[in-house]
């Protein structure tokens, strides 16, 4: 199930995005804006109510995290990034897993990569200022300020050295609590955003990270690991997911959300165990809510207000367990550690083009920035890849290497895509069948007659549009 209601059922989304006539307009005059006409602008001041009430919107935001209040143009770049991908939104087939968490899988052996290969790594340290020379069209890296172990260092730069500045991060000044004790908020700018500020109080080309970490009410969300520790819960697991948790391969697919959850929560178990040092009886569970502010139904709180126990018993109503079994089963049969994040959703601020410095600003000589808040062409945020693509731009740039970064997906400019995307959005009907936006009428009054017997009226059958 993608999605469940009452407790536990089916939550009746059948596989279907439920995209009224006007909510397909709204979309397809998303995709053709251009990025620029988008400044600033919200989700919400481009959808209607007819958007928000299709399933298409619960998976959407559920899997990404986006809110309403969310930028426009990211969520345009997304529709296009991963328009390929629309078919497998109901059924969460369009994901990939690394075969344990990410730390396990990635992090570590890239670490031991790195180290084998003279890389020395300064932990418990924070970059506190980048001196820089701004003047006749350069900007040139002189000094990196720092404290390690609360002790001042500076790192003197020449015009050879290079610094790729992560800034801003979306788990900065993340706090956890425990089992019995409620994650507590902690609004501090930290290090990442701390230095992204006084960069660019140097200049307007180093971005302006107020837009992105300015509103943690908008930009926060908490969420828990609950570990199950016997054999009291996972038959609901398995009722719902409809797999043996415990049989080492995929279980949920994705996230399961609960359509009528107050906190509108979701809940996901990747291939199991999840941890290498995982006990045999044990499976990890990932959860979050995207309302923050507002009681649950069965625990009369908001969930940055709750301690593990709670959490896990907020979840456990939802999965259908008997309301006389949940206290027993939250405290006993589970360890659930809450998270706070308050920048977790701050790449999805609205912005306007201009508000992330470019991978390497105009006339940097040696400074660049890279991560999901430096400002790169397509690529789509809240993902490694966009990690990935800037550090490569940064490297091949500033070290001047002779090889091209690889292009962001460009399934959106392949007509077949576009062709079955379009079929998906309108649930498998025909174009006839549909009151159209204004391209796909020009081409079923102009078009189609004169298409017949080419290879477009040939495409348009095999994407089942006619
Ligand atoms: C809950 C969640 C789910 C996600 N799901 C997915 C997913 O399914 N698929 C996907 O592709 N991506 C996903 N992401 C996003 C992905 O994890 C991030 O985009 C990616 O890890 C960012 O990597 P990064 O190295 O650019 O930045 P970060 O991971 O933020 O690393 C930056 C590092 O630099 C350090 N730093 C910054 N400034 C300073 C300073 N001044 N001094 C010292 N240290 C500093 C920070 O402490 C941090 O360790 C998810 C993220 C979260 C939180």
């Amino acid at each position: 199930m993608r999605a469940t209601q009452n407790q536990g059922q089916d939550g009746k989304t059948d596989g279907k995005f439920t995209i009224d006539d006007q909510a397909t307009k709204e979309i397809i005059e998303l995709f053709l804006s251009t990025e620029e006409s988008l400044n600033d602008k919200k989700i919400n001041e481009v959808f209607s109510e007819h958007f928000f009430k299709s399933n298409f919107w619960l998976y959407w935001r559920t899997m990404f995290a986006f809110e309403e209040w969310h930028s426009a143009m990211e969520m345009r770049r997304y529709i296009m990034r991963f328009i390929h991908h629309l078919g497998g939104l109901p059924d969460l087939s369009a994901l990939k897993f690394t075969k344990f968490n990410q730390y396990e899988s990635l992090v570590l052996p890239l670490v031991a990569h790195l180290k084998a290969n003279g890389v020395q790594f300064m932990y418990n340290t924070v970059v506190t200022d980048i001196e820089t020379d701004i003047s006749a069209g350069r900007k040139t890296a002189k000094k990196i300020l720092y404290t390690q172990d609360g002790k001042a260092g500076t790192i003197n730069l020449t015009e050879n050295d290079f610094v790729f500045v992560t800034n801003g991060s979306i788990t900065e000044s993340s706090s956890l609590g425990d089992h019995k004790t409620p994650a507590k908020i902690n609004t501090s700018p930290g290090g990442s955003w701390g230095l992204w500020k006084k960069l660019a109080s140097k200049d307007p080309a180093f971005g302006k990270p107020d837009k992105f970490c300015g509103d943690i009410d908008k930009t926060k969300f908490v969420s828990a690991t609950i570990t199950t520790l016997d054999d009291k819960i996972p038959p609901y697991i398995e009722k719902i997911c409809k797999r043996d948790p415990f049989a080492g391969t995929v279980v949920t697919g994705g996230i399961v959300s609960v359509k009528d959850s107050n906190w509108l929560l979701s809940w996901t178990l990747n291939r199991q165990p999840h941890f290498q040092k995982q006990g045999k009886n044990e499976l990890v569970v990932w959860f979050y809510a995207l309302f923050n502010d507002v009681p649950g139904n069965y625990v009369k709180k908001p969930i940055t207000e709750c301690t593990g126990i709670e959490i896990a018993e907020e979840w456990l109503y939802h999965m259908g367990v008997p309301e006389n079994q949940i206290h027993d089963l939250a405290v006993n049969s589970t360890n659930t550690v809450p998270v706070m994040m308050p920048y977790v959703m701050s790449y999805f601020m609205p912005r306007a083009l201009g508000d992330r410095p470019l991978v390497v600003p105009e006339g940097s000589v040696n400074l660049a920035f890279i991560g999901n808040f430096a400002e790169t062409e397509r690529d789509t945020v809240f993902t490694t890849e966009y990690s990935v693509r800037t550090a490569m731009e940064a490297v091949y740039t500033l070290l001047n290497v002779d090889r091209g970064v690889p292009e962001t997906f460009a399934s959106c400019f392949d007509i077949r895509v576009l062709l079955t995307a379009t079929r998906q959005l309108l649930d498998g009907k025909k174009i006839t069948e549909i009151k159209l936006p204004f391209i796909l009428q020009w081409l079923e009054r102009k078009g189609l007659d004169k298409a017949k017997g080419t290879f477009v009226h040939e495409m348009l059958e095999k994407s089942g549009l006619i």
